[in-house]
C-alpha cells in the first residue's frame, strides 16, 4: 500500500517548514512535496528536479545562507537551488533520465 503523508507535517528536506498539502512549496528550503520522491530519496522524478537525497544536501550546505537572507529575499532558494543543480546533479540526472528513455 502506498503511503500517504498526514498533513500538515514538517518539511521533509528542512524540518522547519510547515507543509499543508500535497505539493505544497516549503517556504524555508523550497522543496515541493510529493509523495513518491520523498518514499524514494533518490527518486528523480516529480515536481523537484533534485531527489530528495540531493535536495538535502543542498540545503545542508546553504541553510545558513538562506536563513539569513530569507527575510529580505523569500525565494533565495530558487536561485541557490537552480545553481547547486545545475553545477552538481543536472549531468547525473539527465544522463539518468536519458538512459531509461532508451530502455522503453
Ligand atoms: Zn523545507
Amino acid at each position: 500500500m502506498k503511503k500517504s503523508n498526514k498533513f500538515p507535517c514538517k518539511c521533509k528536506v528542512c524540518g522547519i517548514g510547515e507543509i499543508e498539502e500535497m505539493y505544497d512549496v516549503c517556504p524555508y528550503c523550497g522543496w515541493e512535496e510529493d509523495v513518491s520522491q520523498e518514499e524514494d530519496g533518490n527518486c528523480i522524478y516529480g515536481p523537484n528536479k533534485m531527489s530528495l537525497n540531493q535536495y538535502k544536501q543542498f540545503w545542508e550546505e546553504n541553510k545558513e545562507c538562506i536563513l539569513k537572507t530569507l527575510k529580505e529575499n523569500p525565494f533565495i532558494w530558487m536561485e541557490l537551488s537552480q545553481d547547486y543543480y545545475e553545477k552538481y546533479f543536472k549531468k547525473i540526472n539527465e544522463k539518468q533520465i536519458a538512459l531509461e528513455e532508451n530502455e522503453n
